[in-house]
């Protein structure tokens, strides 16, 4: 629990021709279980095999075999749950959602609709220093993914690759909490960080490892108190479902046009047919998919292969006690340990690899300047050349080392950045690379006053109109630090030069 006190950001109003309207959101979250076996199979999940090279016998749906369930995945469920803060369900059950589609080769898909795993949770979704929504979590479900239809291959035919059919999905479905489309982005992105945090999904949205459905409705300002109130869903409008939605900015712009869309029919003397609709980012509009009216009806019942889910509280407690330290505790023992900003113990807790790299570095050493030095030197120099933290040439160690010898004032922060430099693209060890290059700072006054002599001595003209301007002393401050090579302590610099000059 991140324990600072939260104001709820105000609902984001749109403005209609007629009306100020308010956006109202709810996300079905699909996010892959991170497991080297699928749900019901012992076939891998590895992504990119060759096509069809990770199905097993039931996947394929060869008659008479039977699911046999992965334990594993069961307990990567019930450790996402208890990372939401949510209840587990020690009993639960599948259930068969019957539809029938090539990549599906069952003919059904098995599903947790009527008892899933998990029951209610929550996420805080921060929108600022000290600004943050809970977003309520309904349920948590285990079911099984889909195949993949290839349609552009070939021009008259069409393939299927099963290698994705039968891996483990969470479907991670949100309250309607959400009250517009940055938070709508925000709670994905925590979503992720909590989920990569307990290593329960990788969160990569390019691989389709984790999909939003987007449900989108508006009301007008005053409705959703009222909802809230009452918890009844009369009060807001009728949304429509945006499928599929697989990177975050594409999400915030889908949730833009189709509440534009919305409040259009509605200020038009229409109303919002409830449907499933598909967002075209390349025309900036949302298309109907399929209407209520069509909607499948799936026919859903009890998964006569599989008994009913049981779990044990013991099983469910050394999950519990084998939790990470999660995003918000890790920001405020940053925030508190290290003297961070609210910003800073942010960027820096962002990823699990990004805080353990600067926790290395801090230990021990000054929090605010290890975190300036990961942040602005590290992490920016990565950032130019599109590389990942994990590819950080530089080690804790090394980054470290350099933070000591700024510490101990043996380089100047100017030299420190060449010294960065030279260790992010050569290597070695730094207190090494200053003695051996002799990059370590001029402290003696003695050789700094010579300095000062010298250019003194060599600039007469300099010096009487200095002593006019007293503000010109930093060009004598400038041409000792030139002589010394960047190597003069810049402070014994400036009170030398004031002392000679008579300042
Ligand atoms: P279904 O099973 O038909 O998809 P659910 O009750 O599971 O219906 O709801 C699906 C999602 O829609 C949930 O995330 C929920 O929060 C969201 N939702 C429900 N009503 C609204 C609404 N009026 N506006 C926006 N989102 C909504
Ligand atoms: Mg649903």
């Amino acid at each position: 629990m991140l324990d600072l006190t939260f104001e709820a950001p105000k609902p984001k109003v749109i403005a209609g021709a007629q009306h100020d309207w308010e956006l109202v959101i709810g996300l079905e979250v699909h996010a892959q279980v991170s497991s080297n076996a699928k749900l019901f199979s012992g076939a891998s999940t590895r992504f990119g095999a060759e096509p069809n090279s990770n199905v097993a016998f039931v996947d394929a749906a060869m008659p008479g075999m039977l699911p046999v369930i992965n334990e594993y995945c069961v307990a990567q469920a019930v450790r996402t749950g208890l990372g939401l803060k949510a209840a587990i369900n020690l009993k639960s059950a599948f259930d068969r959602k019957n539809y029938f589609y090539p990549d599906l080769p069952q003919g059904y898909q098995i599903s947790q609709l009527y008892h899933p795993i998990v029951g209610e949770g929550e996420v805080l979704v921060e929108m600022g220093p000290g600004v943050g929504r809970v977003v309520r979590i309904e349920r948590i479900h285990l079911e099984q993914d889909a195949g993949k239809s290839i349609h552009d291959m070939d021009p008259n035919m069409s393939f299927v690759d099963l290698n994705r059919t039968g891996v483990a999905l969470m479907e991670i479905v949100s309250r309607p909490d959400i009250r517009g489309s940055e938070e709508a982005a925000a709670y994905v992105v925590k979503l992720r960080q909590i989920l990569r945090y307990l290593g329960t999904c990788d969160g990569n949205m390019q691989n389709g490892n984790l999909r939003a459905d987007v449900n989108v409705s508006i009301c007008r300002p005053g409705d959703y108190e009222r909802y809230w109130q009452t918890q009844d869903f009369a009060h807001l409008g009728t949304r429509c479902e945006i499928k599929n939605m697989n990177s975050m900015r594409f999400i915030q712009a889908a949730i833009e046009v189709e509440a534009r869309r919305q409040i259009a029919i509605v200020e038009g003397g229409g109303s919002v047919d409830q449907e499933t609709r598909l967002y075209d980012p390349d025309k900036a509009e949302t298309r109907s998919m399929r209407s209520k009216e069509e909607a499948h009806d799936y026919r859903y019942f009890p998964c006569p292969d599989l008994l009913p889910l049981e779990i044990e509280q013991g099983w469910v407690d050394d999950i519990a006690d084998s939790l990470p330290e999660l995003p918000d505790a890790k920001k405020t023992r940053f925030m508190g340990d290290f003297g961070l900003t609210d910003y800073d113990a942010s960027v820096l807790t962002a990823d699990v690899d990004s805080a353990a790299y600067f926790e290395a570095v801090a230990q021990g050493r000054d929090g605010k300047l290890a975190a300036n030095w990961v942040i602005n030197e590290l992490f920016g120099r990565l950032k130019k050349e599109y590389h990942t933290m994990s590819e950080s040439p530089v080690s804790a160690d090394q980054l470290g080392g350099i933070v000591d010898l700024i510490t101990r004032g043996d380089i100047s922060g100017k030299i420190a950045k060449e010294l960065f430099e030279i260790v992010y693209t050569q290597g070695g060890d730094p207190a090494r690379i200053v003695d051996e290059r002799g990059m370590k700072q001029v402290t003696d006054t003695g050789a700094i006053e010579a300095a000062v002599d010298q250019i003194i001595a060599d600039n007469p003209a300099q010096v009487e109109k200095v002593q006019v301007n007293p503000k010109l002393a930093g060009w004598f401050v400038g041409q000792v630090m030139k002589a010394t090579g960047g190597k003069a302590n810049p402070k014994a610099v400036n009170q030398i030069v004031a002392k000679k000059l008579a300042l």
